[in-house]
């Protein structure tokens, strides 16, 4: 995988400090729900990888598979 994020918000991921809401200053930040994936878009605002959040895991997904999975999100931006 290219891009697997920054220092900073492997860091969140791994230590669950990242930022459950959109406005929280941690890395990466919560910015969309996906009801059908049952998932958390979260953004990193350093490096800008895009973390997908589930019940049990977080991995890095690319722009595309973002735009497709949270699509609510990317279309009013
Ligand atoms: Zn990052």
């Amino acid at each position: 995988m290219s891009n697997a994020g920054c220092e900073i918000c492997r860091h969140g991921v791994s230590s669950g400090e990242y930022s459950p809401f959109e406005s929280g200053s941690a890395q990466p930040a919560r910015v969309a729900d996906s009801i059908e994936a049952q998932a958390q878009l979260h953004h990193c605002s350093l490096c800008g990888a895009w973390w997908q959040f589930n019940a049990r895991e977080a991995h890095v997904i690319s722009e595309t598979e973002a735009k497709q999975i949270f699509h609510a999100y990317f279309s009013r931006r």
